[in-house]
């Protein structure tokens, strides 16, 4: 029987560990915590559950899909359901409006509200689902690094689409075109966050992403976004997984070209393959430090990071939903604070995930878990304590002014992340949430293989590698390294 190790136990990670107990591997999990789930995880502070990172969940078929691998019915283990409103939309002037998942609805909401033909929005949704179309096959279910994936009939397809998929323009560019409407340019530049990059740079290839939320679906697990990895972790110990928690691993061991095991707390773990499920850049500087280094890739830029402030409030919203966003009134500044200062803009756009519009028993009665969320630039050394306290006033600042309350008087309980705890807790290279931005074109390309091209026998998946970041792509990650295996 041949045996598997892996470093991380990442949503990536898990899953990897779930194909490979399916293909006959006897699987060991390394994990430097003592939970499993990395960024996908949760935490309790007097009262109030959090999930920790990740809020929005698409792609819901690939969590079920490893259920259904291992001979299980998803629904006896994992329940969800798809959101009817995907978000409320909030700006300074006091305009509100609801992102409805039906799209004919959205697009009259969008109209009713700002004045934007229904069809301008009908047509960005269909030249969504138009990349999605010709790209996921090519960019997310494939190896970028193997020729069969260039010379597939899906490739030899989306070549003579390229001009049509969004690749010599920035998705603003795109959007601008398209709508008249500047806060609704706004509202489609925004997915550019969902991978951490910079709608003002990014290939408008990115509009790919609204079709995820308004075609394939937002959903919610009913027990939390944590239960994503807490379900898939319980699959994968029935498998005969086997979890290693609070075990760091120091170093892949190579002999000979080869991957044979690992080492971590002065012990040496021996296996047939190697996968790596941590950050590639800290593996490099860490656990592959003895092995030839790939500068370039290493080098590519990092998606932003985020500051979270974590706050039980004792009030009811019943204008807030499961996701809000209170826009910035800049929105080019915030993104050029972000990307090229380095810095917070003094009117940073919010969000706020509240879990206990879904799941009353994550507040005590009466009272909001706010997941208050804005992005800002991964870690290069900035006086992170400063610039925290600073946004958090402006954060304060702006909720008192947009939801007309006073909102120190009702915090609770709070706790704060950072771009240095969140590379602290998991390890990501400059706390960046997804790995290398996709600020320029070419970024899909430059993201580290799914294999080692030097050391055979070791592997990688995660948010770090091909086919990026996110809980879907990293997924596929998975997916795409065990299908080589
Ligand atoms: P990670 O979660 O990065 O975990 C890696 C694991 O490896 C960690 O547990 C770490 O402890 C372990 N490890 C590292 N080094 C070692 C070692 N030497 N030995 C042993 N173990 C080690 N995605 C979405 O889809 N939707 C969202 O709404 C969303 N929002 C986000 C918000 C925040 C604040 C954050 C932080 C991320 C968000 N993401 C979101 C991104 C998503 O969380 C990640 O892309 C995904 O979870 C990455 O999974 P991964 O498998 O790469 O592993």
């Amino acid at each position: 029987i041949k045996k598997a190790l892996i470093i991380g136990s990442g949503i990536a990670g898990i899953a990897a560990s779930i194909r490979l107990a399916v293909k006959g591997y006897q699987v060991e999990v390394f994990e430097a915590n003592s939970y499993p789930g990395g960024k996908l995880s949760q935490t309790d502070i007097g009262g109030y559950r959090f999930d920790a990172g990740p809020s929005l969940f698409t792609e819901s078929h690939l969590v079920d899909e490893l259920f259904i691998l291992a001979g299980k019915n998803p629904r006896d283990y994992f329940e969800y359901q798809k959101l009817e409103a995907i978000c409320q939309y909030f700006w300074e002037d006091g305009k509100r409006l609801t992102a409805w998942s039906d799209i004919d609805r959205f697009a009259e909401e969008v109209e009713t509200k700002l004045g934007e033909p229904a069809k301008h929005t009908r047509e960005a949704l269909r030249q969504s689902a138009y990349i999605f179309q010709h790209l996921a096959p090519l960019f997310m279910e494939r190896s970028l690094h193997r020729l069969s994936t260039w010379t597939s009939p899906q490739a030899l397809q989306s070549y003579f689409k390229m001009g049509k998929l969004g690749i010599f323009s920035t998705m603003n560019q795109a959007n601008e075109k398209r709508f008249s409407n500047p806060k609704l340019i706004q509202l489609f530049n925004r997915y550019a966050t969902y991978n951490g990059s910079d709608p003002y740079q990014t290939p408008a290839t990115l509009n790919i992403i609204p079709h995820l939320e308004f075609g394939r679906g937002a959903y919610f697990p009913k027990k939390g976004m944590h239960d994503i990895t807490i379900s898939l972790f319980h699959l994968s110990k029935s498998l005969g997984v086997k979890f290693h928690f609070e075990s760091k691993v120091d170093e892949i061991l190579v002999e000979n070209g080869k991957a044979v095991g690992l080492s971590c707390k002065g012990k040496r773990f021996l296996a047939d393959i190697v996968i790596n499920n941590m950050d590639m850049v800290n593996a490099y500087k860490t656990i592959l430090h003895a092995q030839k280094q790939p500068k370039r890739l290493l080098k590519q830029p990092k998606s932003s990071s985020a500051l979270i402030f974590y706050w039980g409030v004792k009030k009811n919203f019943p204008e807030l939903g499961l996701h809000n966003i209170l826009f910035s009134d800049d929105y080019k500044e915030e993104f050029n604070c972000i990307f090229k200062k380095r810095s917070i803009h003094p009117d940073p756009t919010v969000y706020i995930n509240v879990t206990s519009t879904m799941k009353p028993d994550d507040a005590p009665a009466g009272c909001m878990n706010w997941f208050t969320m804005i992005n800002v630039p991964n870690n290069q050394g900035q006086d992170w304590d400063g610039l925290v306290n600073e946004a958090r006033w402006h954060v304060i600042a702006k909720i008192n002014r947009m939801l007309k309350t006073d909102l120190e008087s009702l915090i609770e309980v709070e706790e704060t992340l950072d771009p240095r705890s969140i590379e602290l807790k998991t390890s990501s290279a400059h706390g960046a949430l997804y790995g290398n931005s996709s600020n320029n074109r070419f970024a899909a390309f430059l993201r580290h293989a799914n294999f080692s091209s030097d050391i055979k026998n070791l592997y990688f998946c995660g948010g770090s590698v091909h086919p990026g970041g996110g809980i879907p792509l990293s997924l596929m990650s998975a997916k795409i390294m065990c299908d080589m295996v």
